[in-house]
């Protein structure tokens, strides 16, 4: 099964939404983008899908997630970064106990920079819903390193998928930065793309993370 298989959270902003058992503003109801919605049972098993998520998946990811190869999945244990795993298993946990997160995070497609707003709230029974909505869009020259149909090679490269940066060595660059330093343009194959999370972004959700674990013993403002 594909390992990438949400629009993945990252903080451009983190917003959490304040206070115990509050639940997403009613903005993100009223929003005029359509909300890219899923749902996981108590045991982190994917039970559905939006017509919205199934449309976002085909046009970023292909075929090869479709709702019924991917309904039943475990999708925290497809995640297969340890630190981007770790973060979400305590933002459903958070969830879970009332405290929904509310974050940004860039989720490109080959011609756009895009920031999405993603929640994660918890529902009856153990249920956690993630629901997604673009917040902005800007094109740019096509980045063929993020469009699918291109031809890979047995390399790998690691995306934030916070930020979107490409880590390249030590460092982590702007993908347009990373296609140039490692000399991509003209390449037959590119290497595939594994999504982690760099420094930056964690050290911003594990605080972010903490603040949202306290205010959940805090008055409600
Ligand atoms: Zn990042």
């Amino acid at each position: 099964m594909p390992t990438d298989l949400i629009p993945h959270p990252g903080p451009a902003n983190i917003d959490f939404a304040p206070g115990a058992g509050t639940v997403a503003p009613p903005s993100m109801e009223t929003n005029a983008q359509p909300t890219i919605r899923y749902r996981v049972d108590s045991k982190n098993q994917l039970i559905s899908v939006s017509d919205e998520w199934i449309a976002f998946a085909a046009e970023n990811d292909g075929e090869s997630v479709a709702p019924d190869l991917v309904l039943g999945k475990n999708l925290l244990a497809a995640i297969s970064d340890l630190t981007l795993r770790q973060l979400y298993l305590q933002l459903v946990a958070l969830a879970r106990l009332g405290r929904p997160a509310r974050f940004r995070f860039r989720c490109d497609s080959p011609g756009f920079r895009r920031l999405f707003e993603m929640t994660i709230r918890g529902q009856e029974g153990g249920v956690v819903e993630f629901s997604s909505v673009l917040l902005e869009s800007e094109s740019r020259p096509e980045v063929a390193l993020f469009d699918f149909h291109q031809a890979r090679n047995e390399s790998f490269l690691r995306v934030c998928s916070w930020c979107q940066r490409i880590a390249v060595g030590t460092s982590w660059l702007p993908v347009e930065e990373a296609v140039d330093r490692l000399g991509l343009m003209h390449q037959p194959t590119l290497p595939s793309l594994t999504h982690g999370i760099c420094e930056k972004c964690n050290s911003e959700m594990l605080a972010a993370i903490a603040k949202l674990g306290r205010s959940g013993t805090a008055e409600p403002a």
